[in-house]
């Protein structure tokens, strides 16, 4: 596969805007070069454009070289510039599966660029046959969700394998979740596979949503695309600092992801509890998906007492269900005895 092929014409042939910290980036006595101001550092210096301290760090932390890496402001932030490089706005499609994370299809929308839905089985399974026949030659990226959102489970290697194995453009693989549900990552298998892209954030386990911090992993064909097109300072001086000294954070990071799964499963158990709940759908990540008889009084009932969750009734297969994060001990307690008034 040439990645060269599947870029719209306009980004292959794009001569991307080179800033001053790209065109000199290392030590000098006086940096003349950038027009910033003297005086208020270090906030008056741009940011390193290519952020290569942080991602020295996540190379370490991942085992992966830095080439392969991308960073943005979030993984919103990958998402948009894949669909942006690869889809002729108005031409080309992205395919994508049904119930999952509703930002694929609004950068898809924004961008002009159709989207073809392939519903998950009953039990929120890939069919991955069904997904290669979704595809037609306009299609250039599949997007898949491993754990997925709102659903919660993990879809299996061999079916992910089936779909990149089987598709000449490019597999997107949000592993937004994949910190709760350990040994399920493709990353370390990900050096052999020359189309798949996979997402991971620092929203979730690591605790920094607040901080904007998206990774994409991918050969480096595809890395240097996306540093093509993003924006020149993508990643402000604050976040890189932060992220610098957080992501020192691993073990306490550890620490949390062992208690959130084990309050997910007490959470599960509590929930088999009510009449309510009809079914609890086993999930890998921070949060449950449970369909219950009249979600949507249940969702009103907790916002009255001050508890929100998501209603997810409207989606497709979720039908009378909440999608419940997993908070606090002290905050699952509190929507325990929410509950148990309801009875
Ligand atoms: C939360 C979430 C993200 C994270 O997005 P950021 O922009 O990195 O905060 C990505 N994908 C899915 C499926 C999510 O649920």
């Amino acid at each position: 596969m040439d990645i060269n092929n599947l870029l719209r014409e306009n980004i292959r042939c794009l001569q991307p805007y080179s800033s001053a910290r790209n065109e000199f980036s290392g030590e000098a006595m006086i940096f003349l070069d950038a027009n910033e101001n003297p005086f208020n550092p270090p906030y008056n210096r741009y940011p390193d454009p290519m952020q290569r301290e942080v991602k020295n760090k996540i190379s370490r932390l991942k085992n992966i070289s830095s080439d392969r890496i991308f960073l943005g402001n979030g993984s919103d932030e990958p998402i948009d510039l894949l669909i942006r490089a690869f889809c002729e706005p108005g031409v080309e499609n992205i395919v994508s599966i049904h119930p999952t994370y509703g930002m694929y299809q609004v950068a898809a929308a924004i961008n002009n660029v159709n989207v073809v839905h392939v519903s998950l089985t009953e039990n929120f399974e890939l069919d991955a046959q069904k997904v290669l026949n979704a595809v037609d030659e306009k299609t250039k990226l599949i997007f898949l969700c491993s754990p997925n959102n709102p659903t919660g489970n993990c879809f299996n290697h061999e079916d992910i394998l089936e779909v990149l194995n089987h598709f000449r453009g490019i597999v997107v693989l949000d592993e937004a979740y994949i910190d709760f549900a350990p040994g399920k990552s493709l990353l370390a298998a990900s050096g052999e596979l020359r189309n798949l892209v996979i997402l991971q954030t620092f929203s979730k386990a690591w605790g920094m949503a607040g901080i904007r911090l998206g990774m994409a992993f991918a050969p480096p064909e595809i890395i240097s695309v996306l540093n093509k097109i993003k924006y020149p300072y993508n990643l402000n001086i604050l976040t890189q600092t932060k992220a610098l000294e957080l992501i020192e954070n691993a073990k306490q990071v550890e620490i949390w992801t062992q208690l959130i799964i084990a309050e997910r499963k007490k959470m599960e158990k509590m929930l088999t509890e009510f009449p309510f709940v009809v079914r609890i759908f086993p999930s890998d990540a921070n949060f449950i998906l449970v369909k219950m008889h009249d979600a949507k009084g249940i969702y009103d009932y907790l916002k009255d007492q001050g508890i929100i969750v998501r209603d997810r009734s409207r989606v497709h297969l979720c039908e009378d269900s909440l999608r419940i994060t997993v908070g606090s001990p002290d905050e699952n307690e509190q929507l325990t005895e929410a509950l148990k008034n309801l009875v």
